[in-house]
């Protein structure tokens, strides 16, 4: 298979697996993009592959319309293995981004060993968000490595853009006493974000992912009618904790994370932010704050630094650098 390239004028061949909320967001955002061109992508019910591109009107159009990107003609092919068949065509892809539900919550893990065994070479990305499903996927590092895939995990916002903020600014402070994330999401209807919302209500009190994953959509409706659209999560089980913990910034006991989402109004209810506290090398205790912009969506928090994730990847790869790599490890570089 050819080597991704990065420094020649030929742009990073991207697929994206997941083609709802996020997926469709990233196709998006990469239309922006000159290092990048979105070649493939896989749903649960078909694949598309264009060696020169594809449209993400005419894929929303045919996801919406027919339920998949596989009615797409001429290149669309349905299948319910969409995953696997894609990787079996052989179509050239440098990289993907993995915008998919983790559900269950070892969805991602399986999914990785499906690319393992494929013999397939090339970067992946995640913006996976539980620690335990992290934990799961660091036991896949040497594998990962072995077979020459590199790996970037927890690339989305909160794991993802905020960690790595937090990574950042630990640089001031010679102990960290706290992490603490809170995340304000707005969307104006969930089901533009369905796994988004199941795995959040996942996290509210009473519920599990198997429950949440089991859930109807008049089910998630009917909850969503109690809370008047919000979903108020506190003690979150994210893998921030993890990460920082593995790039030795605090223990993971240090990290808290929370956050409000309304999910019938596009406003953020609070505005995105980390707060980093600890004692500098005079003794001093201080906090810095990073804070998102409130006219930032969640898509453009996550899709941004996923592909940033990407790029960085890339070139750890074509370095022949291999394995697994979380986002408070390496920085994102800018996708022009
Ligand atoms: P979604 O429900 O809108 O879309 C999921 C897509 O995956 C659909 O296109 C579906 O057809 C496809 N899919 C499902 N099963 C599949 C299979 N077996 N094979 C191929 N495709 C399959 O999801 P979303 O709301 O865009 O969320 C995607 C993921 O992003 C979720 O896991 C969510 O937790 C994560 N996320 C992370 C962050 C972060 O900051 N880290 C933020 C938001 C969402």
């Amino acid at each position: 298979m050819k080597a991704p390239f990065i420094n020649d004028n030929s742009p990073i061949r991207v697929g994206i697996l997941g083609f709802g909320g996020l997926g469709q967001a990233a196709a998006n955002v990469l239309t922006h993009k000159t290092e990048m061109r979105w070649v493939a992508a896989a749903d649960r019910h078909g694949y598309v592959h264009d060696n020169d591109g594809l449209d993400p009107d005419k894929c929303a159009e045919i996801y919406r319309k027919q339920g998949s990107i596989g009615a797409l003609k001429p290149n669309g092919i349905q299948s319910e293995t969409s995953i696997h068949d894609l990787l079996a065509s052989h179509a050239p892809v440098d990289g993907y981004f993995l915008a998919l539900p983790n559900l269950p919550n070892t969805f991602i893990a399986s999914v990785i060993q499906q690319f393992i065994q494929s013999g397939w070479r090339g970067v992946l990305v995640d913006a996976l968000k539980r620690t335990s499903a992290m934990e799961k996927i660091l036991t896949l590092k040497d594998e990962l490595q072995s077979v020459g895939i590199t790996y970037m995990t927890g690339c989305g916002a909160t794991p993802g853009l905020l960690t790595a903020a937090a990574a950042l600014a630990a640089q001031s402070f010679v102990e960290i006493h706290q992490v603490k994330i809170i995340f304000g999401v707005g969307i104006a209807n969930w089901e533009a974000y369905r796994a988004t919302i199941r795995e959040d209500i996942a996290h509210l009190p009473g519920y599990d992912v198997e429950q949440a994953r089991a859930m109807t959509d008049d089910e998630v409706n009917q909850l969503l009618d109690k809370t008047n659209g919000i979903l108020t999560l506190e003690n979150m089980e994210h893998a921030d904790d993890l990460m920082l913990e593995l790039a030795g910034v605090c223990g993971r006991d240090r990290v808290t994370v929370g956050g409000v989402v309304d999910t019938r109004n596009g406003k953020k209810p609070l505005s995105t932010h980390v707060r980093i506290t600890g004692r500098t090398f005079e003794g001093k205790i201080s906090t810095h704050t990073f804070t998102l912009g409130d006219e930032t969506s969640m898509a453009a928090n996550v899709c941004g630094p996923a592909l940033g994730y990407l790029k960085t990847g890339i070139q750890l790869h074509q370095r022949g650098i291999n394995g697994l790599f979380t986002a408070a490890e390496v920085m994102p570089q800018f996708v022009r």
